[in-house]
């Protein structure tokens, strides 16, 4: 009897339903604007403290875009969570010094290494910028431009350049970075660093401007892959922007 009700109920609804919508305009939208509300939600309301210099920049992709290579959750916490937190410290630790007019890359190039608030979070600030700018769901495949041309020069060839950075990621011992750079000679180099040291930092081994960031803290890829950076590092090539890792290449070499 009851069944019968929510039958008999349910297509009363069904069909005023299919009236009404047969008067309601239903809005396309616009597919050149990205989709960056999900279950997840949206990167754009994540936003540093008030009064804040540095600023969350966004992300040009959904959290769960970078699926099946980097899941939702992960992008979720590491974008919200940690990035906001190293822009907040970053903020809090400039707050009234002669830092708060610099760029980011004279605060690192001209650090004070025993200021460890500042280095972790000024560069835990830039090293996550680099990285989330740098993917993208509609990527993957090889460089092209003077970036393809300079890669091929460096390493030989792109497979060789993605096994070398992939070798410099995994022995990155512990929390850190792998770097694509071009040093101040012009040449591409490849480094990591430790925790959230970078390149521009005075202490780098190899110094130069970074132009691909590949993060390999385990928060970065934990959920997923677990112990198994590797194969974290195998799916990230699938979502390298290169058109953005060559419009810095091209940037870095312009300036030099
Ligand atoms: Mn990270």
């Amino acid at each position: 009897m009851k069944k019968v009700f929510i039958l008999t109920f349910l297509g009363v609804t069904f069909l005023s339903c299919k009236k009404e919508n047969d008067l309601v305009e239903v809005k396309i939208p616009d597919p050149e604007v990205p989709v960056t509300q999900t279950a997840f939600g949206n990167p754009a309301d994540v936003k540093v403290n008030e009064g804040g210099i540095f600023k969350m920049k966004g992300l040009k992709y959904a959290y769960d875009a970078l699926a099946p290579f980097i899941d939702g959750k992960t992008m979720e916490i590491h974008y919200s969570k940690h990035h906001l937190g190293y822009a907040n410290k970053l903020n809090k630790a400039i707050a009234g010094t002669d830092l708060e007019t610099k760029p980011i890359e004279e605060i690192l190039s001209k650090l004070d290494l025993k200021n460890s608030e500042l280095r972790n979070n000024a560069g835990g600030y830039y090293n996550h910028n680099l990285f989330f700018e740098s993917l993208n769901p509609k990527a993957g495949g090889t460089p092209s431009g003077e970036l393809e041309q300079a890669i091929d020069l460096e390493f030989g060839s792109f497979d060789e350049f993605q096994k070398k950075i992939t070798e410099v990621a995994t022995n990155q011992f512990g929390s850190g970075w792998a770097w694509l750079v071009i040093t101040n000679e012009g040449k591409l180099a490849l480094t990591s660093t430790s925790n959230q040291d970078n390149p521009l930092m005075p202490n780098a081994e190899i110094k130069g401007t970074p132009i691909l960031a590949i993060d390999v803290w385990e928060h970065a890829y934990y959920l997923n892959y677990q112990n198994k950076r590797a194969d974290y590092l195998t799916a990230i090539f699938n979502i390298i922007d290169w058109n953005v890792v060559n419009a810095k290449y091209e940037l870095a070499i312009s300036k030099l």
